[in-house]
């Protein structure tokens, strides 16, 4: 996956439609396409880094970018009272489908913990 082909490096740059909620020069948050709560938003860096595996030391002010808009964004939402969940997936297991770095945040119903489906079982693969 390049810059060249990536989802949301397509949004980030307006040449794939999104429904953008916020933008600046380092942070695009947007709706995700099959929503699993009533507010289920993306947090992109604007930069391409395919995922937290790829980050380093020198990308902190990036990762506070995108931690600090989703708080201020959940408080928008009115979910910065009832509570939120902001999750990264990584690789395989996690199911991880998008290889541009993106958080979910998730609000507005009650999730569950762990945030596996109840069926599956300890431990195992
Ligand atoms: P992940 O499984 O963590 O890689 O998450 C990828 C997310 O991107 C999923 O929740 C998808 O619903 C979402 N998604 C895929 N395509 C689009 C799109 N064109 N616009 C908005 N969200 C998308
Ligand atoms: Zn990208």
């Amino acid at each position: 996956m390049t810059v060249e082909n990536c989802l949301f490096c397509g949004i980030a740059a307006g040449k794939i439609p999104g429904t953008i909620i916020h933008q600046d020069q380092d942070v695009i948050a947007f709706a995700d396409i099959n929503p699993q709560a009533p507010q289920h938003i993306l947090l992109i860096p604007r930069r391409h880094i395919a995922s937290m595996v790829d980050l380093t030391a020198e990308d902190g002010p990036i990762l506070a970018a995108l931690f600090t808009t989703a708080a201020k964004l959940a408080h928008d939402l009115g979910i910065g009272e009832t509570g939120y969940r902001f999750v990264t997936n990584v690789g395989p297991d996690s199911g991880q489908s998008v290889f541009h770095l993106h958080f979910h945040l998730l609000g507005g119903r009650k999730m569950g913990w762990p945030p596996f489906p109840p069926s599956s079982h300890h431990g195992t693969r």
